[in-house]
């Protein structure tokens, strides 16, 4: 089977990856080829700050949140790996301030020590009179689109700089 990718951003090197993962012991042949104008570090991806957390209010769409936890999860097992440091992953704790009181956000249960801020905590921010503090992943666009593209050379990934106009062209 031969398997096109358009794209080498994060969710294009990111896909390259999970075929490979579920497919190369089942499928024989398995050929994956990139296509992209631009590779890193010249992709949004390689400009994002890399922060886990869902920005959008996601209207209690279930799938999302379960994809979303699996995300955090895989991204929490790699931090135990060798790897870790050239991934570009670890952990971030911060601060989500508001001007009103909100109900729960859909990753409370997702992300590590979810609470909310206590009025010496608010005291801080003057302006804000509701929040949460939480433990989250970063995955840091420009290191982790390098150890994304070795990891795929490693395991025969072809990519081509080219600029698609149509499926036809791949
Ligand atoms: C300043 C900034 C900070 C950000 N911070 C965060 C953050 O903290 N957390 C977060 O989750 N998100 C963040 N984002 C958003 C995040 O960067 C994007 O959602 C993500 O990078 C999108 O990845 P992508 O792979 O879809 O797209 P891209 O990284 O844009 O990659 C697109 C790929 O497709 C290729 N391509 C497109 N059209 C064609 C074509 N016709 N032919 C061939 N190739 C083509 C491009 O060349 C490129 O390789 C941030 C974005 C910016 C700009």
């Amino acid at each position: 089977m031969r398997v096109c990718i358009i794209g080498a951003g994060v969710i294009g090197l990111s896909t390259a990856q999970s075929i490979y993962q579920h497919f190369h012991d089942r499928i024989a042949p398995l050929t994956i080829e990139v296509y992209a104008d631009v590779f890193t570090p010249l992709t949004t991806s390689d400009g994002a700050a890399g922060l886990w957390q869902p920005y959008l209010y996601d209207k209690g769409n279930v799938q999302e949140t379960k994809w979303n936890k699996e995300t955090f999860q895989y991204l929490l097992s790699c931090l135990s790996s060798p790897d870790s440091v050239r991934m570009g992953i670890f952990l971030q704790s911060g601060y989500n301030l508001c001007t009103e009181p909100l109900p729960d956000p859909s990753f409370k249960d997702t992300v590590l020590g979810f609470r909310k801020l206590t009025q010496r905590e608010l005291d801080m921010f003057p302006g804000y009179s509701f929040g949460w503090f939480n433990t989250a992943l970063m995955v840091e666009g420009k290191t982790y689109l390098p150890w994304l593209m070795d990891w795929l050379r490693q395991r025969k990934v072809k990519f081509y700089q080219r600029k698609i106009g149509s499926f036809k062209e791949v």
